[in-house]
């Protein structure tokens, strides 16, 4: 588990992370997300105490790092893995050097190291790479070796921070799927800092929604997308602003589907039941956190809207108003 508690760390008196609490359960994919310079990589960095805060602690897996020593925290660093956008890898060494090098300060036999590195490697998809030099790779590829790297001291948390901002989207998903996988067999607590939200979507469990040094929204994906006014649900479900041409005495509503229930039958019955001309303005089905989930924007005649509305809601569907009756 990782808890931040009311941490604060300013840069020439300017908050770039602002009186931040967060809970991280232990084998969770928790996503921070938000815009460039919303905080995400100091918080990173707080995390693991490469930065001290100025205020508030840190504690992974029962141990406050904050009230460490620093001989103590170079210890309890060993169970923090960190995976970095621009890899951070040395290209003097090998693949497998590369990996090692992780394990040096560890202090077994160099055969261990090599072993314990190979292994790594496997479970990276690398096995077969180890004597390679770094400038071979591809990208992904050395996003893997960090990725290795990383895990070689048998860390129980991995932070990685936007590890799939270099790199173009068939190469995420898989780095994401490798992520997914390591969280599932190996049960390692993920923090995946990301400014993108479709990784969020893909492979977090929970996320929190950064902006400005403060955490806007947090919570279970699941949860969070049933949540009316959800910011965090709008990014997941990008449809936009209302668009031209709805005419002005009409309703618009946005209708949330989490797990299971399915649009079309919906609709459909609500056009009959209502008598009246519902047309979809929109939709997006996601998969999120493993659940099926969509939304899809209606148009309804103003004068059977507060009706149709209603009985929305009593089927338990998450309405949200965006034009017209608010009923
Ligand atoms: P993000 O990773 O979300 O883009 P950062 O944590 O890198 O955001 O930065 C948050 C804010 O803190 C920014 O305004 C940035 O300029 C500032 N900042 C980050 N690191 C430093 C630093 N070492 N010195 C001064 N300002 C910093
Ligand atoms: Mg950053």
């Amino acid at each position: 588990m990782i808890a931040l508690e009311r941490v604060s760390k300013h840069y020439g008196g300017v908050p770039a992370v602002d009186d931040v609490s967060l809970t991280i359960p232990t084998g969770e994919v928790f996503g921070i997300v938000g815009q460039s310079g919303a905080g995400k990589s100091t918080l990173a960095r707080i995390v693991n105490l490469l930065e001290r805060p100025d205020r508030g602690t840190v504690t992974v897996d029962d141990v406050e790092l904050t009230a460490l020593g620093e001989t103590e925290l170079r210890a309890a660093r060993r169970r923090i893995g960190m995976v970095f956008q621009r890899f951070n890898l040395l290209s003097s060494r090998t693949v497998r050097g590369n990996v090692e090098l992780a394990l040096e300060l560890d202090g077994g036999s160099r055969a261990a190291r090599r072993d314990r590195a190979q292994e790594m490697l496997d479970l990276v998809g690398l096995g077969h790479r180890g004597d390679a030099s770094i400038h071979e790779l591809s990208g992904g590829q050395q996003q893997r070796v960090g990725i290795a790297r990383a895990l070689a001291s048998r860390p129980s948390v991995l932070l990685s921070d936007e590890a799939t901002s270099a790199l173009d989207p068939e190469t995420t998903d898989s780095i994401l799927e490798l992520y997914r996988r390591i969280n599932e067999e190996l049960g390692l607590t993920v923090l995946l800092i990301t400014h993108e939200m479709d990784v969020v979507k893909s492979t977090c469990h929970s996320a929190a929604l950064l902006e400005q040094g403060r955490v806007v929204e947090q919570g279970r994906l699941v949860d969070v997308i049933r949540t009316p006014g959800s910011r965090l649900t709008s990014q997941l479900f990008p449809l936009g602003p209302v668009p031209d041409g709805v005419p002005a005495d009409a309703t618009v509503i946005d209708i949330t589907f989490a797990g299971g229930t399915a649009d079309r039958p919906v609709i459909a019955r609500l056009a009959r039941d209502h008598d009246a001309d519902v047309s979809i303005l929109g939709a997006v089905v996601e998969r999120i956190a493993g659940t099926q989930a969509g939304r899809t924007r209606l148009e309804v005649p103003g004068h059977v809207a507060g009706a149709v509305i209603a009985d929305l809601r009593a089927q338990g569907l998450l309405i949200e108003v965006l034009q017209g009756v608010a009923a």
